[in-house]
């Protein structure tokens, strides 16, 4: 069998392409999963709609801007 240059070449771009496919795919990935878990985190004080993170497990978290009381996962909810 003979390798000739067109081949290598077809072959290399090939490889590289599957390779920052794979790239993209493992990224992508990442990026949601650390974005879902931010917005797990998140919290928007239902007062002066300032938004921060929050990573510890109790439920009412105060807000630090003005020290209302928010309850974790229920920022989005109206009313
Ligand atoms: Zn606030």
């Amino acid at each position: 069998m003979e390798l000739t240059l067109t081949d290598f070449v077809f072959y290399t771009l090939l490889g590289s392409m599957g390779l920052v496919l794979c790239f993209t795919l493992v990224s992508r990935t990442l990026h949601v999963r650390a974005e879902k878990r931010s917005l797990a985190n998140r919290v928007i004080c239902r007062l002066c709609l300032h938004a921060f993170e929050e990573t510890s497990y109790v439920s009412i978290v105060k807000c630090p801007v003005c020290g209302a009381a928010n309850e974790k996962g229920r920022c989005r909810r109206v009313g």
